[in-house]
């Protein structure tokens, strides 16, 4: 069966579109998907020392909840923790959680490092 001229290009105009819409889509998924391990294993070695070099400065609950507030906004943001740097992001004020490092900040910029904490002075 011979298929008009008009439609075959209006199925062309179709599957090219369709292309573009798929390729769009893997690079948004490619977007948010986490680093490496090992770029995640690097990244927490050097965080890791920079934080003991500083004397382990910590945040306040209130602080790490702010934290996570701005966070739970962002795109990065998946399952409690950061797709951006691969870290754990979540409300527990314990040492396994970037919201609970003083010294840490927001890879993008949306958070900063804590200075210095009324707990401590
Ligand atoms: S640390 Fe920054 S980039 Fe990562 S989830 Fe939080 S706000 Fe988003």
């Amino acid at each position: 069966m011979k298929i008009p001229k008009k439609y075959k290009e209006k199925l062309k105009k179709y599957e090219e579109k369709r292309k573009m819409n798929k390729e769009e889509k893997n690079k948004q998924e490619e977007q948010v998907k986490a680093p490496s391990l090992i770029k995640q294993a690097k990244k927490f070695s050097v965080d890791a020392i920079k934080h003991a070099v500083k004397g382990n400065p910590t945040c306040t609950q209130e602080q790490i909840n702010e934290r996570l507030k701005i966070c739970e906004s962002c795109k990065w943001f998946r399952s409690n923790r950061c797709m951006k740097c691969g870290c754990a992001c979540n409300k527990n004020k314990k040492y396994l959680n970037k919201l609970a490092w003083a010294d840490q900040s927001c890879p993008v910029g949306k958070w900063g490092p804590i200075e210095e904490n009324e707990e401590e002075s």
